[in-house]
C-alpha cells in the first residue's frame, strides 16, 4: 500500500504537516481511499481469480449487470470453517513463534534508545510449518483444498478480523504502549493507518509485528503457495510444470526471508514503520491474498511450458532471489562488522555519517557505497520486482490479473525507496548527499 507518510517522530504529540513527503491533502486522500478500497479489491481479485477465469473483462461485465448489489452478493460472509482454519493456524505460529528454541538477537537501537531483543526461530517454525501441513494431508488428517474452497470466506474473515485487530493496536498505543517508542501524531486518522507503537508486544516476548509480518504473513505466502499446488494436483490429477516454477521459485524466494529474518528486523518495516494498517492489515491480509494471487490464478490455468522454458524461468528466478539475498547480506555483513568484511573481494568504499538522536545524541552510521549500495542506492530492489515477475510469468500472457502484484511491488517500491531517501536525507543530511553524489541513481543504475 502506498501513501505519503508523515514523517513524524515517534514521540511527537502533533502533526506537523510540513514534515509529510507529500502535501495534506493528498495525503489525506492517499489514505482514506486505501483504507476504503483495499479491502474490496482483495475480494474482487479473489472472485476474478477463482469464478471468472482471471479475467478482468468478465468481472467487470458482471458488475456493470448486476451493480452493487452483485458487489454485495459475490462478497463471501465469514463462516465458522473460515474462522476456526484461521484460528488454528494463528494459533499454531504463535505457539511456535514462542516455544521454539533459537538464538537472542537484539534489534537496531530505536529513536528512542531501546535495543529489540529477539528469539530467531523463524527457519525452524518454516519447516515445522511446511512439514505439518504437508504431513497433515500425506496421511489424510488434513486436505488443502478445504483452504482453497474456502478462500473467499478467509479472506472476508482476514479483513474484518484484521480491522479489529488494528483497532486493538491503536487503543494499546494510547493506553499501554509496551515501550517509549510510541506516539500520536495527533491525527485519529494517521495514527490507526500509520500505528503508533515500533516494537507492541503482549508480554516481554511476544512480539506483534514479527507474528503478523513474518509468523502469519510470510508463513500463509508459503502455506498457500503449497496449497495451490496440492488444489491443482487434486484436481487434476498432476501439477503442471508452470505451477511447479511458480511454486519452487516462492517456496525458494520465502525460505530466503526466513534464513535472513533476523536480518529483516533491522529493516524499514520493523525499525521505522509502526504497528498499524499500513504494515499489519498490510501482512495480515494483503500478503495472504495479493501476493500468493499468481499462484492462485495457476490453479485453474495448468499452462505447459516445456522443460527447456520452465528450467530457463526457474534458473533466472533464482538468481534474481540470490542477488536480492546478497544485497540485503552485503550491507548488513558491513555494519555487523563496523566496515571490515570484503565487498566483492575488496575492502568496502564507505561513508562515516553523524546524526542526532530524538535525546539530543550524537550518533555514527557506516553507509557502504560499494558493491551492490554503489551500484545505485535501492538496487536490491531490481532483483526483487525481477523475481515476482520470474515468478508470475509462467502463468503467460492470457490475462492481465496474475501480473498484478508484480505492478503493485514495482509502485511500492519506488515509493518506497523515496520514502527511505527522504528519511535519511532528514537523518543524516550533508552524509546523504555525499551519498547521493557518489551514488547518484536511485534504484536503476544509469536510468533512475
Ligand atoms: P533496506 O534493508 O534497504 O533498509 C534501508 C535502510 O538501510 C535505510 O533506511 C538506512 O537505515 C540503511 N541504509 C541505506 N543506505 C545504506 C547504505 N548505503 N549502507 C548502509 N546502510 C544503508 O530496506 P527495505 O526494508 O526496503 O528492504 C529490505 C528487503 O526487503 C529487500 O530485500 C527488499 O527487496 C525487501 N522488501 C520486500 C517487499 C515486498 O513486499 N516483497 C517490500 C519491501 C522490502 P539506517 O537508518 O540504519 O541508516
Amino acid at each position: 500500500m502506498v501513501t505519503a507518510k508523515p514523517q513524524s517522530n515517534p514521540t511527537t504529540t502533533t502533526t506537523k504537516t510540513k514534515e509529510m513527503v507529500h502535501s495534506p491533502i493528498l495525503t489525506y486522500f492517499s489514505v482514506i481511499t486505501l483504507l476504503s478500497t483495499c479491502p474490496p479489491f482483495v475480494i474482487l481479485l479473489w472472485y476474478t481469480m477463482v469464478h471468472q477465469d482471471g479475467s478482468i473483462l468478465n468481472t467487470f461485465n458482471y458488475l456493470k449487470e448486476h451493480g452493487v448489489e452483485g458487489f454485495v452478493n459475490i462478497w463471501p460472509r465469514p463462516t465458522a470453517v473460515a474462522w476456526k482454519i484461521i484460528a488454528c493456524y494463528a494459533l499454531f505460529e504463535a505457539a511456535l513463534q514462542l516455544w521454539l528454541p533459537g538464538k537472542r538477537v537484539e534489534g537496531p537501537i530505536s529513536p528512542t534508545g531501546n535495543k529489540p531483543v529477539y528469539k530467531a526461530n523463524g527457519v525452524l517454525a518454516y519447516a515445522v510449518t511446511l512439514v505439518t501441513y504437508i504431513s497433515l494431508w500425506w496421511f489424510g488428517i488434513f486436505n488443502p483444498t478445504v483452504v482453497y474452497d474456502h478462500l473467499g470466506e478467509i479472506y472476508s474473515a482476514l479483513i474484518f478480523g484484521s480491522l479489529v485487530f488494528c483497532v486493538f493496536l491503536y487503543i494499546k498505543g494510547h493506553v499501554a504502549p509496551s515501550s517509549t517508542d510510541s506516539g500520536s501524531s495527533g491525527n485519529i486518522i494517521f495514527d490507526f493507518y500509520w500505528g503508533m507503537e515500533l516494537y507492541p508486544r503482549i508480554g516481554k516476548n511476544f512480539d506483534i509485528k514479527v507474528f503478523t509480518n513474518c509468523r502469519f504473513g510470510m508463513m500463509s505466502w508459503a502455506v498457500l503457495a503449497v496449497t495451490y499446488c496440492i488444489k491443482q494436483y487434486e484436481t487434476n490429477g498432476k501439477v503442471a510444470d508452470s505451477m511447479l516454477v511458480n511454486t519452487v521459485l516462492m517456496l525458494v524466494y520465502i525460505t530466503k526471508f526466513f534464513w535472513w529474518e533476523a536480518g529483516y528486523w533491522n529493516t524499514m518495516d520493523i525499525a521505522h514503520d509502526r504497528a498499524g494498517f499500513y504494515i499489519c492489515w498490510g501482512c495480515l491480509v494483503w500478503v495472504p491474498s495479493i501476493y500468493t494471487s499468481p499462484g492462485m490464478y495457476l490453479v485453474n490455468h495448468p499452462v505447459n511450458l516445456g522443460p527447456q522454458l520452465a528450467i530457463s524461468i526457474l534458473i533466472a528466478g533464482i538468481l534474481c532471489i540470490y542477488i536480492n539475498y546478497d544485497c540485503d547480506r552485503q550491507r548488513q555483513e558491513f555494519r555487523r562488522t563496523n566496515g571490515k568484511s570484503l565487498v566483492w573481494g575488496k575492502a568496502p568504499s564507505k561513508i562515516v555519517a553523524s546524526y542526532t538522536t530524538t535525546k539530543g545524541e550524537t550518533k555514527t552510521s557506516l553507509l557502504l557505497t560499494s558493491g551492490w549500495w554503489g551500484l545505485s542506492r535501492h538496487f536490491h530492489y531490481v532483483p526483487e520486482i525481477m523475481a515476482a515477475f520470474f515468478w508470475t510469468v509462467p502463468a503467460l500472457f492470457d490475462n492481465f490479473l496474475p501480473y498484478f502484484y508484480f505492478v503493485f511491488l514495482t509502485i511500492l517500491l519506488f515509493d518506497r525507496a523515496k520514502r527511505d531517501d527522504d528519511r535519511c536525507r532528514s537523518k543524516y543530511g550533508k552524509y546523504w548527499k555525499t551519498y547521493c553524489s557518489k551514488v547518484p541513481n536511485r534504484i536503476i543504475p544509469g536510468i533512475y
